[in-house]
This record gives C-alpha cells, sequence and structure tokens, in this order.
C-alpha cells in the first residue's frame, strides 16, 4: 500500500502553502481527487447557483519532494489512474465554444459501464482517463488552478494519461505537485467547458532529474514525445509547443535547427488540448522513431 495523499486542496499552485504531505524522492504515492466541481453536484436538476464557485478546479496537496531544488524538473510517472463513482458534465451560457449560443445551463451524470462512458442508450464512449490539472508551484505570483502555464496547471491535455511519464519545472525547493480535475473521457477541445469529470484515486512516482535542460511541461509515452504550452492564444502556444520540440530535437540529437523545423513540418502533429481555460493548450507529438534512443535519458 502507498502513502495516500487525502483530499486536503488548494486552489492555487502557490509556493507558499503549506505541503500536505512531503515524500521522498522516487516515492510512489496516491493521491486522491475530488472532481472539478469538488463533489458537489449530485443530481442533474441540481440549480447552479446552490454551486458554491470559489471551489471549482479543486487541487489535491500540494506535495513536496525531498531533494527537489530550483532548476532541476520532476517526472511524474502515471502509473494508475482509478475513477470513482458517475461522471459529471456540464455546459450553459457564456461557457465554453458556444456559450454564446445557449440559453439554459444543463449538467449531466453520466454512468460508467464496461469501460465505456454512457452518454445515451445508443452512445457509449471509450474511457479516456486523463488528468486536467497537474502542475508545481510558481517561483512568481500563485496561479489559479483553473489557469494553464509554464508550470502546468489545468492544461486538460488528454496525453497526460497512465503509463506516461510527464516533466514539470521545479520552480521551488520541494516542487509543491498538486493535481485534480480528472476525467474519464475528454475529446481535444474540450469545447463543452468540462469532459467527464471525476472524482479518482491516481497513483504516481515522483522523481527528480538533475542537471537536465529538457523542455517543460512534456512527456513521453510508449511511442511518442510531447511538448505542451499554454498561452493566451493558441497562435503564442503553437510557437512555443514547437519552439520546444526542435529544442529538444537539437540538444539530443545532430539535427539541425533547421531540419528540426522541417522534420516537424512532416512528422510532427501539433494539436488543440483545450480552448476554453484563461490560456489555451496545444501539444507538439512526435513519434519516438525520430530519436536513435529516447532523450529523457
Ligand atoms: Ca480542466
Ligand atoms: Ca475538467
Amino acid at each position: 500500500m502507498h502513502p495516500v495523499v487525502k483530499q486536503h486542496v488548494i486552489y492555487a499552485m502557490d509556493k507558499n502553502s503549506k505541503p500536505s504531505m512531503t515524500v521522498d524522492n522516487g516515492a510512489v504515492i496516491t493521491v486522491e481527487t475530488f472532481d472539478c466541481f469538488e463533489n458537489q453536484i449530485k443530481t442533474e436538476d441540481q440549480p447552479f447557483h446552490q454551486l458554491d464557485w470559489n471551489k471549482i478546479n479543486p487541487a489535491t496537496g500540494p506535495i513536496f519532494i525531498n531533494d527537489a531544488e530550483p532548476g532541476d524538473i520532476l517526472a511524474v510517472t502515471i502509473e494508475k489512474i482509478q475513477l470513482i463513482g458517475k461522471a459529471t458534465m456540464l455546459t450553459g451560457p457564456g461557457l465554453g465554444v458556444l456559450g454564446d449560443e445557449l440559453t439554459n445551463n444543463t449538467i449531466r451524470r453520466l454512468p460508467i459501464l464496461n469501460d465505456k462512458l454512457i452518454f445515451a442508450s445508443d452512445i457509449a464512449i471509450p474511457l479516456n482517463k486523463m488528468i486536467g490539472v497537474i502542475g508545481t508551484a510558481p517561483a512568481g505570483d500563485p496561479i489559479s488552478c483553473g489557469t494553464p502555464d509554464a508550470h502546468g496547471g489545468n492544461m486538460d491535455c488528454k496525453e497526460i494519461k497512465e503509463g506516461v511519464t510527464l516533466f514539470l519545472p521545479v520552480n521551488v525547493s520541494g516542487a509543491l505537485l498538486a493535481l485534480g480535475d480528472v476525467h474519464a473521457a475528454m475529446a481535444d477541445g474540450e469545447v463543452s467547458v468540462s469532459g467527464a469529470e471525476m472524482a479518482s484515486q491516481v497513483t504516481i512516482r515522483l522523481q527528480v532529474v538533475k542537471n537536465k535542460k529538457w523542455p517543460t511541461p512534456s512527456l513521453i509515452s510508449e511511442d511518442k514525445i510531447i511538448t505542451i504550452a499554454s498561452a493566451p492564444t493558441l497562435d503564442d502556444a503553437s510557437r512555443i509547443a514547437t519552439k520546444n520540440m526542435v529544442q529538444l530535437l537539437v540538444d539530443t540529437s545532430t539535427i539541425t535547427a533547421t531540419d528540426a523545423i522541417m522534420l516537424l513540418s512532416l512528422a510532427g502533429d501539433l494539436r488543440i488540448c483545450q480552448v476554453v481555460d484563461p490560456n489555451k493548450t496545444v501539444r507538439m507529438e512526435l513519434p519516438l522513431q525520430y530519436w536513435s534512443e529516447n532523450p529523457f535519458l
């Protein structure tokens, strides 16, 4: 049994937050998370105005990792995501991409059956369990857990899932990792403003990496490497994600920057993660086959 981080939550990633747990470098821990509404929604007819909107996007933590110092990188391997209960999702006026066309708030409570999310009697969606909010404390001012940025945060990247190792910057001693906003399923864009929001237990392995210049946030899965970037516009986020992948290629192989840019034009997929949060998030994906060996070694 791993140490379990209970549902002690924060609403901003903040260097001054008191750690909810301290663990050693190399630890495997299980983190209990609320859904992004802090489990407030129990029924589909619950009035929106009864929700406490200050309790949105809680992240469990922060977790202080011994030996993590500013300039290091925190490698977070996601070993297991266990979903708890039913999924909740919503949309309404002013929310999401088409919020200007909606006149009513709508809540859905969706069951999970045989590894599928049951959206309607004739629509079952394969699960795509992923973590929406995961990040470390920034060096400067606190950043709301609803906002993605260079520290990670509300990236809503559907590739942050079981089996991958996510690399995050260490900006302050102990890193102060926090996570939440797990989804049973979510598509690129998250256009309604929510995925299939779930309470969960997430098991992660934490490793501090010293003396590396890898771009962050980034991740490695069994078949690809991804750089993730968030910015006020998709254009800016696209530039950062692409530039970070070019830099990783140049730093870890013999390719030139010009060739790396052309390689990405041929084999690197630039994809939208989400367009509904205070910053927009995109990712650049490149299959592992374009490196002769794992660049994160
Ligand atoms: Ca989110
Ligand atoms: Ca969410």
